[in-house]
This record gives C-alpha cells, sequence and structure tokens, in this order.
C-alpha cells in the first residue's frame, strides 16, 4: 500500500474509488485559421509526417454553410495540396455544381485525415485519433450548418459506428453538434454508376435539410 493509501486508510477515507475508464479528453480550445494550418503543415503526431509530400489542409468557403468531408489525401491530393483534385474530386464538383454548390463558392472541403496513408491504405485508428482534433478545430471555424461525410470511412468513423453506409444515409446524424448526412464517396462512385441516382437523392435531401428553417449556422 502506498503511503498516501496508508494515510487516507488511518483517516477512514480508504478505500478510494478510481474511475477505470479515461475520461474523454477535454474539447481543443478554440484556434485561429492561421495558427490551424501551421498545426496541421508541421504536425508530427503520427507516423503519416514520414511519407507524405505535404499536408492536406482542406479548401474552400471558411464560411460556407456545407462543409464535406472525405477520408484522406490520395496520391494526386499528396502530390497538389489540395482534398479531392483527382478523377473522384472531378465528379464531386460537377454533382456540386448541379445544385448550385461549389468549392470556390459556398462549400468548405476536408478530410478525416491530412495525410495520405502509404498505398492509399485504410487510416488507422491512432492516425484517426491523433487527426481529429485538427478536424474538430475546422468544424469549430467554419460552423457549418451541415456536414455531408462522404464514404463509409467518413462516416462510420465521425459516427463511431460501424453500420453500413445504406442503413446510415437518409438519415440527419449529428457530429459536433452539426447535422450530419452520409453519402457515397465519389471515388465508390466511380465505379458503381448506378448509385449515382442514390448520391444524388442525398444531395437534395441535404439541401432540403439546411433549407428547414430550424436549420442554424453554429454558434
Ligand atoms: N479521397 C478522399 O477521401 N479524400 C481526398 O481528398 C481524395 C480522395
Amino acid at each position: 500500500m502506498s503511503r498516501r493509501a496508508e494515510i487516507l486508510a488511518e483517516m477512514g477515507l480508504a478505500p478510494v474509488w478510481r474511475l477505470r475508464n479515461r475520461p474523454s479528453p477535454p474539447p481543443a480550445p478554440p484556434i485561429g485559421w492561421l495558427p490551424l494550418k501551421a498545426a496541421v503543415s508541421g504536425c508530427t503526431k503520427c507516423a503519416l509526417h514520414e511519407t507524405r509530400t505535404q499536408t492536406v489542409f482542406g479548401v474552400g468557403d471558411e464560411n460556407a454553410d456545407w462543409m464535406l468531408i472525405g477520408e484522406a489525401p490520395g496520391a494526386e491530393e499528396d502530390r497538389l495540396g489540395d482534398p479531392f483534385v483527382g478523377q473522384a474530386g472531378r465528379l464531386l464538383d460537377n454533382m456540386l455544381a448541379a445544385i448550385g454548390l461549389s468549392r470556390q463558392k459556398n462549400v468548405y472541403i476536408a478530410n478525416v485525415l491530412k495525410c495520405r496513408p502509404p498505398g492509399n491504405r485504410n487510416p488507422t485508428p491512432e492516425e484517426v485519433e491523433q487527426c481529429s482534433p485538427h478536424l474538430l478545430q475546422q468544424i469549430e471555424l467554419v460552423k457549418p450548418k451541415l456536414i455531408l461525410a462522404m464514404g463509409r470511412f467518413a462516416a462510420q468513423t465521425l459516427l463511431k459506428t460501424d453500420a453500413s453506409i445504406s442503413s446510415l444515409r437518409g438519415r440527419v446524424h449529428r457530429y459536433a453538434g452539426v447535422p450530419l448526412i452520409v453519402t457515397y464517396h465519389p471515388a465508390y462512385l466511380l465505379r458503381t454508376l448506378e448509385d449515382k441516382a442514390k448520391a444524388w437523392e442525398d444531395l437534395v435531401f441535404a439541401r432540403s435539410t439546411i433549407q428547414a428553417p430550424f436549420a442554424e449556422k453554429g454558434s
């Protein structure tokens, strides 16, 4: 028994109860865009910094109502430094344009991870844990009215579930206090053309959610 425990026992204050599980970390303190961008570009919290060409922070209107979140940068994104710049990104841009949205004007796009996993492997839980504060701070700064989680990985990670995309679509979830809608990843849509119509339904559903009278910009 430690000296402290002995003293507490003598005082009749034993046993000392302890929490078995670590409490969740406190929310990250607020931070501005410039310090956040600097923190991300210099981040060495996980091993992905050793293999990246550069970090891929995010792109778009920093006050957008819509925030789109994908998985992690691929080879093109790692080379160019912006999210969704490959073929999947072009499909995404075309779909957004069809409802009057664009990354140049009224949408912010980011990924769960800011660095490319080598060989485009799935991100590990440790990488997600280390990188999540960056994403939370981006959400805090953008204050979107709606998050669109694109693909199984983003949806399952943000919602902490292993439910399928099809069971998560068509409902309004929440992440960090913001309404969140799940849709297919544009790279999946390139391979599965028949699901493009469903992704279109998701966009229309997201638009009607954002236009609902109760939709408010985050505080
Ligand atoms: N896939 C993603 O999830 N994000 C990107 O930025 C590119 C491809």
